[in-house]
């Protein structure tokens, strides 16, 4: 039990067995029979010891089992970081954590997604489909923008973190943790980018939880483009690209669709192109455009970055009243986890 935790937060500070064990003064033997849990009830010097080099709380070690916790998907250059995936992955894991104990205390929103069960491959119609019900499902009209997507993630019964760990090559992570078994889907946004970019992420993950929870295993090439086409479906709906994007389809129109729906002006162009708007051609043209001003990388057009609330009702809740650190250590939490996440 000990022994996962400690896992748990050498991953969170991206840590390898003998970087914590030299941040600890310990052996990495020592370390690794502690997380193998063939040393289960460490002194208490030497969780001290570990506490210290990890910034944890001790508390948070004797917090009993972990729950069971899936993979998940990360949204990440394909050059990302494994000690990044699987840094963000104990995050997540123990704000599921923090999120159950909550349960008993709290009325979360129920769970208002029902995941695809459908095991053939999904046709673009079918996620054109599903997307729209799920704007339904958030109570946005057919044409509207989603004013706030983590919001409305929120209200749907999901919580939706962003994570303080800068990771340039990282977007975001999702998972289902005891899906079936009441347990609630968490999206964690980690870029910390643009506006729009933090949308598309999470509408990207509400794509992976609605279409890859339930699915049989889809081959992770297909798994991507599903996801990015629900995204683009979500936050721009069908009928809404038919009447904002007509020719002649210019970098102008593109960026007007942009300022009212708050998604990618790329990333309106390839929703042109998957609606058969415009022609690969065309396509590659208004890439081209948009490389050539160098707005790969930083396009004009501002949307206001969101902010989760529910994770901040929730840390509140639990942790009581005191300094950052008093609560954070209430809670069993990293004192700088807990400021990023409880700032609502
Ligand atoms: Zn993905």
């Amino acid at each position: 039990m000990i022994g996962e935790r400690i896992r748990l937060a050498r991953e969170a500070c991206r840590m390898t067995q003998s970087e914590l064990a030299s941040a600890a003064e310990l052996s990495q033997a020592a370390i690794s029979e502690l997380e193998a849990g063939r040393l289960s009830d460490p002194a208490e010097a030497t969780l001290d010891r570990i506490a210290k080099a990890t910034s944890f709380p001790v508390s948070f070690f004797y917090h009993g089992p972990l729950p069971d916790f899936p993979e998940g998907r990360y949204r990440r250059l394909q050059r990302g970081s494994s000690k990044v995936d699987k840094q963000v992955r104990a995050l997540s894991r123990q704000i599921v954590e923090v999120v159950e104990r909550s349960e008993t205390q709290l009325r979360l929103p129920p769970i208002a997604l029902d995941p695809v069960r459908d095991a053939n491959p999904l046709t673009g119609e079918a996620i054109e489909v599903l997307a729209d019900r799920t704007r339904s499902a958030f109570g946005i009209g057919d044409r509207d923008p989603i004013p706030n997507i983590s919001r409305a993630a929120e209200r749907a019964g999901i919580i939706v973190v962003r994570l303080p760990n800068y990771a340039l090559d990282h977007d975001g992570f999702s998972a289902w943790p005891d899906y079936g078994l009441d347990g609630r889907p968490l999206i964690a946004v980690v870029g910390g980018k643009s506006g729009d970019r933090d949308r598309f992420t999470v509408a990207h993950e509400l794509g992976h939880l609605l279409l890859h929870t339930a699915r049989a295993a889809t081959d992770p090439k297909d798994a991507e483009r599903e996801a990015n086409r629900f995204a683009g479906a979500l936050l721009v709906s069908r009928a809404a690209a038919k009447d904002a994007i007509r020719a002649p389809i210019t970098l102008r129109v593109l960026m007007n669709v942009k300022a009212r729906y708050g998604m990618s002006i790329a990333a309106i162009a390839r929703r042109a192109y998957d609606l058969g708007l415009i022609t690969r051609d065309q396509y590659g043209s208004l890439m081209r455009q948009l490389s050539a001003r160098k707005w790969r990388h930083m396009e004009p057009i501002e949307v206001e970055p969101e902010r989760p609330v529910l994770i901040g009702k929730i840390l509140a809740a639990l942790s009581g009243s005191g300094s950052t650190s008093e609560r954070a250590e209430r809670i069993g939490m990293q004192p700088f986890t807990y400021s990023a996440l409880a700032t609502v």
